[in-house]
């Protein structure tokens, strides 16, 4: 049993990383059914294609219910305290499935909050219904651990805390047969104080660029029309591996492959160049659109955040890249209320907001972290003020996005045509080059092609349109 640690995944000893093959013969799933529940970020909704990936190889079969199922894995999340409420939520149905249907469900769990020593403490001394529990630094042993459980009815909790090794060629099975998640780096080394991602994904840690370029290479043979870069932190991509080869030749090289689409998320404004702006201005299939989290306006909650720049820092960037990135859509993610933060400090944030005026906004109320440095700040906000903020900046953002997509009523845009719309099942949608979401007016065999579509009608989240032929 490996629990995590908190004090030793704080560590950065800058030990030479392992870049390792995954290497499993484990079959031992044949005529089992297997059901993933993910929570988060996009990086996590590629683990868990790791997660289904090995067990299919495994024998598994795959099945959209945990009524239906032999083994049930909760890929989380650990970046708010809503996150956590979520998934113990659903562990109490999950209980209630193995007391009354299927008492042999096990029962995993996966992703940040398995590297939480305070949740898995918990899960150890409380939840003693789950089978086991492995950790982000070692989701390819994922296979042995369950062996382990199934062989010997011992609970499992395998969580390492050491900075993370780089593992390749773990079998993947992608939820999407047109558009790509491609990791290129791992973990986080900026520690932002709000932020509990350093200690559950470890050190900063590169893929390198050849088996990121392979991979990429066989998804355009495979037929993809689009691969999104994944990272904490893209801009930091070949710092820790490379002396003079980062996010920008990298775009270059990927771009060079010819893949109609490429997309990156998410960037930290401290580490995006202007070289890094040229290329994504340069480049037909590097698409305009860039997440550009600002999390504050006031630049003294951005020192006390950690972030590292100024607002002045950041408008630069912001301009820089308006300017030079044609109709480039530019979204954000925003805190208010963090500890210390005046009326006057969110002013600051609201004043970046209406220069900006974004294309789109995912805010927060300040929620502390345990482990985290902002966890031992004085909350200085009430709940009430942090709502107040929260719906005067809601109010400024959704204009702004509003404003944004009425700007395309009319015009012509391509989309990617992805799946049958939810809205109307007798319309498909996609996405623009831009990142916005489309229900269009036209048939199903349109899904799967990047086409042409008219926009008929703009909504703060949405746009609707219409197919038009070549
Ligand atoms: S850049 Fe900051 S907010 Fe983003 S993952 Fe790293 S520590 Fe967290």
């Amino acid at each position: 049993m490996k629990m995590p640690d908190m004090k030793q995944a704080r560590k950065r000893t800058n030990n030479n990383i392992n870049y390792t093959k995954y290497d499993s013969n484990l079959k031992f799933g044949k005529n089992k059914k297997y059901f993933v529940r993910t929570y988060g970020c996009q990086m996590n909704e590629h683990d868990s294609e790791k997660i289904k990936g090995m067990l299919n190889d495994c024998g598994f079969i795959e099945t959209q219910s945990a009524e239906n199922a032999d083994i049930v894995i909760l890929n989380t999340c650990a970046i708010r305290e809503n996150a956590h409420d979520k998934v113990f939520g659903y562990l109490g149905v999950l209980k209630h499935i193995k007391d009354t249907i299927n008492k042999d469900l096990l029962i995993g769990i996966c992703g940040c909050m398995s590297q939480e020593e305070v949740v898995v403490n918990e899960i150890k001394n409380k939840y003693k219904y789950i089978d086991f529990v492995c950790g982000t630094h070692n989701l390819d042993n994922l296979l042995s651990i369950i062996k382990t459980k199934m062989d010997t009815k011992k609970n499992q909790i395998e969580v390492l805390s050491y900075e993370g090794d780089v593992v390749e060629g773990i079998p993947v099975s992608r939820d999407s047969k047109y558009s790509a998640w491609v990791d290129i780096i791992y973990g986080c080394d900026k520690f932002c104080t709000y932020c509990i991602v350093p200690y559950t994904r470890g050190m900063q840690r590169s893929r390198k660029k050849e088996d990121i370029l392979e991979e990429i290479k066989t998804l355009k043979e495979k037929g993809y029309l689009e691969v999104t870069l994944l990272g904490q932190n893209v801009n930091a991509y070949g710092k820790d591996l490379y002396d003079n080869y980062n996010l920008a030749n990298l775009l270059s090289d990927v771009s060079d492959i010819g893949i109609p689409r490429i997309r990156f998320v998410t960037s930290h404004p401290w580490d995006f160049t202007e070289e890094m702006v040229d290329v994504i201005a340069s480049r037909e299939n590097v698409m305009p659109y860039i997440h550009l989290p600002l999390q504050s306006g006031s630049n003294k909650i951005l020192k006390l955040m950690n972030r590292r720049y100024t607002k002045e820092d950041y408008l630069k960037l912001y301009d820089s890249i308006r300017t030079k990135v044609k109709n480039a859509s530019i979204t954000t993610d925003i805190i208010v209320g963090f500890p210390g933060e005046s009326e006057e400090d969110f002013m600051e944030t609201l004043d970046v907001v209406n220069k900006c005026k974004y294309d789109g906004a995912f805010t927060f109320a300040f929620s502390p972290r345990e482990n985290t440095p902002a966890a031992l700040m004085k909350e200085t906000v009430s709940e009430e003020d942090k709502m107040d903020r929260l719906h005067r900046l809601n109010e400024i953002v959704n204009k702004y996005s509003n404003e944004a997509n009425k700007r395309l009523e009319g015009q012509i845009v391509k989309c990617l045509v992805t799946s049958l719309s939810d809205k109307d099942k007798n319309k498909v949608c996609g996405y623009t080059e831009n990142m916005k979401l489309v229900n269009i007016e036209g048939p199903s065999d349109l899904i799967g092609n990047i086409v042409k579509v008219k926009i008929t009608d703009a909504k703060s989240f949405s746009l609707d349109g219409i197919y038009v032929k070549d």
